[in-house]
This record gives C-alpha cells, structure tokens and sequence, in this order.
C-alpha cells in the first residue's frame, strides 16, 4: 500500500511538537531511528530553514547568560532520525485546498498538510516601529544588537513595552516577554552598578494605569517607572511622539508589536480570522478545508478564553490534538482531541522568579510540585530547555 505523504511547513516549536506526537514513541528510543527507517507510515516532508530557535531564552541574552549560538540548534539530524526528508524552502502558496503547497524553489503534494509558519509582528500599527524599535520576538540577532547598544551607554532611558492583537479575542502578542526583559535589564544595570544612571520605562495602551498584581509589584519593587495605558502615536529618532506631538525622549526602546499570522495565510487558500491567523477549529483543523492542520502562533482559536496567549507551551498542547486528529482523519475517522487552553511560563527577573500560570479547567501547573515564587524557578527553567535541547539533538 502507498504510504500517504504529509507535508509539514515550519520548524519552530509547533512543528516539532506536531512530528513528536504524530510519530509512534519507540519503547527503545535510542534504536528509534532504525525502526523508522525499516518501518514508517507516512513520508513525511518538512519544509523550514532547518533553524530552530529556543525564543524562551532571548531575554537572558541581557544578562549574558545566553547568546545565539546557545538557542540556536541544526535541526537536520532530528529529522534525518525520524526518516523524514528536509527541504530547505520557503513556501510561498497555498493552493488546492491544501493539497498543493509551493516554495520558492518546488511543488509538494500531500494527503494531508500541517502548518506551524509562526507569527508574523505588525509592525506597521505604530509608525516608526521598524527604524527606531528593536525587539526580543526579532530573534537572537535583534537581541543581540540592543545588547550592543545597551553597552554603548553609560546613562539614559530606555523604554520597554508591548502591544497585543485583540481581534480574535485572545493574547495574540508578547506581554510577559516584555516583563521579563525590563526586570532582568533592572538586574544587569545593578550588576554593574549603573542601574542609577538609566531610567527604564514600561508601557503598554492594553495596561490599566490602576493595575494591581504580582507581576505590577516587582516591577515597582525594581523602581521601573510604569507607563500604564500609555502608547505613542510614533516612534522617531531619539524617542516617541504623543498624540499632542510631544517628543518623550528615548536612547532605546525595546517593543514588541501585536502577533498574527504570516502573509502566507493571507496570500494562499487558507482561511482568515479576523485578526489575520489561520483559522482553525477546537480540533486545530484549518475551516473548510481538508486534511490541513495548523498550531502555534499562526493559529487562531475556537472560542478562547480571553487571557490565552501565544507561547510554546500553547503550540505543544494544540500541536499534540492536530497530530492525534491527522492519524484519525488518514485512518478515515473523525477527529476527537481537542486541547486545554493553559498560560504557563516562568518569569524569570535575575534574583527572583514567579511561575505565572492559568488553566481552562484550574488544574495547577506539574500539582504543584512547584513553588509559585522562588528564585529556585530559574534552575526550573533552565532544566526546562536543557532537557528539550537535548531531546532535539540526541533522541
Ligand atoms: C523573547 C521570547 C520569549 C518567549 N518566552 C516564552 C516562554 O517562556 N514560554 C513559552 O511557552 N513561550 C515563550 N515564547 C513564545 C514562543 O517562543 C512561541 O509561542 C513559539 O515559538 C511559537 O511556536 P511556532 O512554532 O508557532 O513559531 P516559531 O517557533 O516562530 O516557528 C515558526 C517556524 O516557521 C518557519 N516559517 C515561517 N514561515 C515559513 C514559510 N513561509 N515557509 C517555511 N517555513 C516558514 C520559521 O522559519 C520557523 O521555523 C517566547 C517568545 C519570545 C519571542
């Protein structure tokens, strides 16, 4: 019988999650690779450009306790063990219903399609934000360039903030992201003793300028002047301008835009949400289309709870119903697995760290195993990615 062919698009979180859970887990994983060759389902083809980035460990490029080289890993041999054919592309179109994916350089066809294309940022909702912002969500390179000119100061301000895309009624940009970076900025400044030659700003127009919490606390407690509510109307050589065209000076500004999914899914077949994803159902299949899944960043909700947010752990809870769901409708069932919504991270601020957590059905982050706040939940974290790095390189 012929194998049915999958195409996967992507290599980030979403995609690798969705090739773990599709592919049967080996009671022996370290002959894994030769059981898959002798024995596969399915001829899987991934189309990415063979990088993944570990985005979690950005905001600590501040504190130099990462770079580049650390997050960035080949992930060829990953897929050359799962016997699945690497093509380095990018794909440009969408066509058939799906059937029909087309890169710059061939035509693939497939019985069923997977998509974790990631975000794409909207840079254009504030003017200014391509020349005069740099951002974590950019990637290592950006990061590593507002590192650079972080140390070319020796005083000034810095302003840190983030914007969200409400339209499909969830979380759709980088807010904790943006938390953790004005707090471990704080920390590296008071490392080398100038903290008091920098003033550092946050802001966001999605924060109420009376909010309480935790995360308010600590960024209070770290005397970071919080711009609540507040959000220019440009971003310009030396600052931001307000509505009323005052200039509000700025040596940096580190931001990140709201998220949607990349041109991609406007261009090709694919369905539209309001706000620009990929539209999909609790089953993480693309509307109206066949056999097309899709996960992660690019990917709207079915009727999401509103404080859901784009992250990695999200990609892995939707990706592992899109793998489950894709074996059901190749074996000619309906699919059946929908996923939790759960917000799940550790905000890590140098020398403290909170577990910022919410669940659909309230079910606590590992039982609880872990405290809420400990500085201990910076080892937590680490472990966290040490373990999937090597899962990615070895297993
Ligand atoms: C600074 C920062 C800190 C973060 N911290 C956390 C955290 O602590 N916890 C957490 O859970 N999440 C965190 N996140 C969020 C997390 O990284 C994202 O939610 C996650 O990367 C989403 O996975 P994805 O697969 O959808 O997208 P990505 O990981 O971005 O992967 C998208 C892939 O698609 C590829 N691609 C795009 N377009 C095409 C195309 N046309 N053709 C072929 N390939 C294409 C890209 O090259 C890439 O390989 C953080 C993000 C950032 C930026």
């Amino acid at each position: 019988m012929e194998k049915k062919k999958i195409t996967v698009v992507g290599n980030g979180f979403a995609s690798l999650f969705f090739i773990q859970y599709l592919l049967p887990i080996p009671v022996f994983p370290f002959f894994a690779s030769f059981l898959r060759r002798i024995y596969s389902k399915y001829e899987i083809t991934l189309i990415g450009n063979g990088k993944f980035i570990y985005f979690p460990a950005i905001p600590e490029f501040i504190i130099g306790k990462k770079c580049k080289e650390d997050i960035t890993l080949d992930i060829r041999p990953f897929l050359k063990r799962r016997n699945i054919t690497f093509v380095e592309d990018e794909v440009i179109d969408i066509r058939d219903g799906g059937r029909t994916v087309i890169a710059r350089k061939g035509t693939y066809h497939n019985d069923a399609l997977f998509l974790g294309i990631g975000p794409a940022f909207m840079k254009d909702a504030i003017p200014g934000t391509r020349e005069y912002t740099l951002s974590p969500c950019s990637g290592p390179d950006e990061m590593e360039l507002f590192i650079k000119k972080l140390e070319s100061l020796d005083r000034g301000i810095i302003y840190l903030g983030f914007k969200i895309n409400k339209e499909d009624e969830f979380v759709a940009g980088r807010a904790g992201q943006m938390y953790e970076c004005a707090c471990l900025l704080d920390y590296s400044l008071k490392k080398t003793g100038t903290r008091g030659n920098f003033e550092i700003h946050f802001f966001s127009s999605h924060l109420d300028p009376d909010a309480k919490g935790a995360i308010t606390d600590r960024m209070r407690e770290r005397g970071i002047i919080l711009d609540y509510g507040y959000e220019p109307v440009e971003f310009v050589d030396g600052g931001m301008l307000d509505a009323d065209g005052t200039l509000r000076k700025a040596d940096l500004v580190l931001f990140s835009s709201g998220i949607t999914a990349p041109k991609l899914a406007q261009d090709s077949c694919l369905p539209v949400s309001q706000g620009g994803h990929i539209d999909v159902d609790r089953y993480g299949r693309v509307k109206h289309l066949s056999h097309v899944f899709a996960a992660g960043d690019c990917a709207n909700h079915e009727s999401p709870p509103k404080w859901v947010p784009h992250q990695a752990h999200m990609a892995q809870l939707r990706a592992q119903a899109a793998a489950k769901n894709m074996n059901e409708v190749l074996r000619g069932k309906s699919p059946t697995h929908t996923y939790r919504h759960e917000l799940s991270c550790i905000l890590n601020m140098g020398n403290d760290a909170m577990w910022l957590h919410a669940s659909s059905d309230n079910k606590p982050p590992f039982r609880n195993i872990f405290p809420r706040r400990s500085r201990k939940l910076i080892h937590v974290k680490n472990l966290f990615e040490k373990m999937y790095l090597l899962y990615l390189r070895y297993l």
